[in-house]
C-alpha cells in the first residue's frame, strides 16, 4: 500500500524509507510537516508514518489537521518519536494518532504495528465499499450515486463540459412481481443490474440502483450523442436477455424505458438535482410513448 513517511531528519527518513519499502510498501517521502500536510492533501495515503517533532507542523499538529479534514478516506497514522512517557502518548492518541513507535525504530516492531494497521485499513476499506453497494444487486447504491453526481457536477463545472444521466425503469415491473412473486422479482432485479453494468460501465462512468426497480447511468464528461448511444445499447442489451414476462403489455419478455439529459453547469443550471428531473421528465415521455425505448430530454 502507499504509505507517506514524514520526518526531518535525512538519515532517520531514509532508514525508515528503506525499512518500510523492504516491507513491501510503496514508499512517499516528505521531509517536513508541510510538505505531508501538503502531499495528504491532494493523494490518498491509507498509512501515515510521521515523526513527531518537526518544524512548523510537528507530526500531532499534522494529526490534529488529518483529522478535522473532511476526506472521505480514512488514513491511519503512527507517530515515530523519542519523546518517551505516558504523558506524550496519551497526547499522539489525543490528537489523533492510532499508534506510537518510540525511537530508536525496531525494524520488527515496526513491521508489526505496519500489519495491524493494514488489518484496520482492510475492515475500514470494506466497510466503506458496504455502505457505498446495493445489496441486491451489488450496483452502487443511492448514497454513492449522489456523491458521484455531486463531484462530477463540481468538475464539470469547472472544465465546462457537459454532464449526462440516464435514468432507467423496468416496464411493468408490478405485473411481473405479482405474477412470477417477489423472489423471481429479486432474480429479474439481478440479471437486468449485470447486464447494466456490464454494458455502461467505461471507466469513469458509474452505473447505479437508484431505488427499487430503477437505475442510473452516470456519464463522465459526455454530451447527449455519446449517453444516446449507450441509452440505446443499454435498452438493446436488456431486451436481448429476454427474461420471460408474459404480463408485459409491450413485449413477451422484459423491457426497460430510458430517460436521457445532459446539462452543461453553469448559472442557469446551478444544482445537480436539475439533471435528475429532466431525465425523469424524459422517462416519462418514453413510458407514455410506448416503453422499450429511449428519449432525450429537449425543451
Ligand atoms: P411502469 O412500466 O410504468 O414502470 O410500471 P411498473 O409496474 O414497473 O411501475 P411501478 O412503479 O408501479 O412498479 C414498480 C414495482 O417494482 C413495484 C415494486 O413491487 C417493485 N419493486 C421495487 N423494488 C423491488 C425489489 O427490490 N424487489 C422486487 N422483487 N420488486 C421490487
Ligand atoms: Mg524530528
Ligand atoms: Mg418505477
Ligand atoms: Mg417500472
Amino acid at each position: 500500500m502507499k504509505v507517506l513517511i514524514a520526518e526531518d531528519d535525512v538519515h532517520m527518513l531514509n532508514l525508515l524509507s528503506i525499512m518500510v519499502q523492504s516491507f513491501g510498501h510503496d514508499v512517499f517521502t516528505a521531509d517536513n510537516g508541510r510538505e505531508a500536510w501538503e502531499l495528504y492533501q491532494n493523494h490518498h495515503f491509507p498509512l501515515i508514518v510521521s515523526d513527531w517533532l518537526m518544524p512548523e507542523i510537528s507530526g500531532v499538529d499534522l494529526c490534529r489537521k488529518i483529522r478535522k479534514s473532511q476526506k472521505l478516506n480514512y488514513t491511519y497514522i503512527i507517530l515515530v518519536s523519542s519523546l518517551s512517557g505516558r504523558k506524550n502518548y496519551l497526547e499522539g492518541m489525543d490528537a489523533g494518532a492510532d499508534d506510537f513507535v518510540g525511537k530508536p525504530v525496531d525494524k520488527d516492531e515496526l513491521h508489526a504495528r505496519i500489519r495491524v494497521a493494514e488489518r484496520i485499513i482492510n475492515l475500514q476499506m470494506r466497510l466503506e465499499e458496504m455502505t457505498q453497494t446495493d445489496g441486491l444487486t451489488n450496483l452502487a447504491n443511492r448514497r454513492r450515486f449522489d456523491e458521484a453526481l455531486n463531484e462530477e457536477w463540481r468538475r464539470a463545472r469547472r472544465t465546462e463540459t457537459p454532464v449526462s444521466l440516464i435514468m432507467i425503469d423496468i416496464d411493468f415491473f408490478k405485473h411481473f412481481n405479482d405474477n412470477y412473486g417477489h423472489l423471481e422479482g429479486d432474480i429479474c432485479l439481478k440479471k437486468v443490474s449485470a447486464v447494466l453494468a456490464k454494458t455502461g460501465n467505461r471507466p469513469g462512468d458509474l452505473v447505479a440502483r437508484f431505488g427499487g426497480e430503477e437505475f442510473v447511468v452516470l456519464l463522465s464528461g459526455a454530451a447527449s450523442d455519446a449517453a444516446q448511444m449507450l441509452a440505446e445499447r443499454l435498452r438493446s442489451a436488456v431486451s436481448n436477455l429476454k427474461v420471460k414476462h408474459e404480463y408485459s403489455e409491450t413485449a413477451d419478455h422484459v423491457t426497460i424505458s430510458l430517460g436521457i439529459a445532459s446539462v452543461i453547469p453553469g448559472h442557469e443550471q446551478n444544482n445537480p438535482q436539475v439533471l435528475i428531473s429532466l431525465a425523469d421528465t424524459a422517462l416519462y415521455q418514453a413510458k407514455k410513448n410506448g416503453r422499450n425505448q429511449a428519449i432525450l430530454f429537449k425543451e
